[in-house]
């Protein structure tokens, strides 16, 4: 009986009511393109390890700036890479009736629908998550008889604090509720069941082609949106009681956190940014509360993203935060403030940025092994 009482105390202190999940914070650089540097000023950013970066202090130019991350993916980074690292180990607890949530932040341009979206050639982190779910459901049946699973998806976007359901575009505005057992519902809002990934694939792509082809017809509205794609695995006990398990994962794909003000929009824009601004600026302010742990209140009811967000970000749920970040001088401040928001820890190192040693985007294709013999970093 001391043992068994012991066990439960443990397990309460690890999983006690008080605890809330951090959320884990990755950096990801894309590469240096040529196009986004008009002045040819080269990169103002450098990863020195899987953990840091270094960027020039604007303020001081004898001084760099270098900051820590739980994970810094440097632009060699592949997606696979990107997923294995950051997402793939959250995903089993999504058939035990957790939740999880996966962001990719920062400035238009910077890689974040490359990274949860990618390209048939690289796919990125929602294509392999929903493969993922798949192949552990059917793991899962094959293993055991005692519960039955279902997996759906459910494909909104938050525009202008509204919440509209893309997979039927010709919805309003949807409400969010929570219900007795805190868990967030949108009444109304498209479930569609899925039984494989090709199945995923034939109502996802229209949605998503919906969206960027509204985008350039409304200031890209891609840039300004908010895009949210919610898979749901349920899992029922076959026999008496029955029991009921949800698991939700969100994968989102936010709006440009690039400072609005700066690049002087005006009248809707500006309204619009204001809203983006509502909700970035309360999912970072969220995210800070949760991982500083000063403990209060987590302003979650600030903004719709966040209020959708609050059984599966922070409290039992596991999180990531992908901060997308770009190398050109274009994006200083974008970067800048990102990386602020994204940090751990931030050191200033009294010598100017070593610009020399930064990769030089690559000429054809060189071989992962090649790069890892060490045959990287030294041209330019
Ligand atoms: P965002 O969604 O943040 O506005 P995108 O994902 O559209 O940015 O990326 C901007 C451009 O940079 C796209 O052409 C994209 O293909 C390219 N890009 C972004 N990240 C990478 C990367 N890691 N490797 C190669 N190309 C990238
Ligand atoms: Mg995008």
């Amino acid at each position: 009986w001391i043992k068994e009482m012991a066990q439960r105390a443990a397990v309460n202190d690890a999983a006690g009511p008080k605890r809330t999940a951090r959320v884990r914070v990755a950096v990801r650089l894309r590469p240096y393109m040529d196009k986004q540097d008009e002045k040819s000023e080269g990169p103002c950013v450098r990863g020195l390890g899987p953990q840091t970066l270094e960027i020039v202090n604007w303020r001081n130019a004898t001084e760099t700036l270098q900051y820590q991350f739980d994970v810094f993916h440097g632009e060699q980074t592949t997606q696979q890479e990107v997923f294995l690292s950051s997402v793939k180990p959250i995903i089993p607890h999504i058939l035990n009736g957790q939740n999880a949530s996966v962001f990719a932040y920062g400035p238009t341009g910077a890689g974040k629908t490359h990274t949860m979206l990618g390209s048939q050639e690289q796919p990125g982190v929602i294509p392999r998550a929903v493969r993922e779910v798949f192949q552990l459901v059917r793991a899962q049946v094959k293993e055991q008889n005692e519960w039955e699973f279902s997996v759906g998806m459910s494909y909104l976007e938050i525009y202008n604090e509204k919440v509209l359901d893309l997979l039927s575009p010709k919805s309003q505005d949807l409400p969010i509720r929570e219900d007795k057992d805190k868990n967030i519902i949108i009444p109304g809002l498209t479930h569609t069941p899925l039984s494989s990934f090709s199945d995923f694939h034939t109502h996802f792509v229209p949605a998503s082609l919906n969206r960027t082809t509204a985008s350039t017809k409304l200031n890209q509205r891609s840039s300004r949106s908010h895009a949210i794609l919610l898979m749901k695995v349920v899992k029922c006990q076959r026999v008496p009681p029955h029991r009921q398990q949800t698991g939700k994962l969100y994968l989102v794909d936010l709006a440009g956190s690039e400072d609005n003000r700066r690049t002087g929009n005006q009248g809707i824009r500006l309204k619009e940014s204001g809203a983006i601004n509502l909700s970035l600026f309360t999912l970072s302010k969220v995210v800070d509360c949760l991982n500083t742990g000063t403990g209060g209140r987590v302003p979650y009811r600030d903004s719709k993203l966040t209020r959708l967000l609050q059984d599966s970000l922070g409290g039992s749920a596991h999180s990531v935060m992908i901060t997308n970040i770009a190398p050109e001088y274009t994006y200083y401040f974008d970067t800048f403030t990102a990386l602020n928001f994204a940090a751990k820890s931030k050191q200033i190192i009294n010598r100017p940025f070593v610009r020399e040693t930064v990769l030089a985007p690559m000429n054809g294709k060189r071989s992962r092994e090649e790069q890892d013999a060490g045959g990287s970093g030294e041209h330019q």
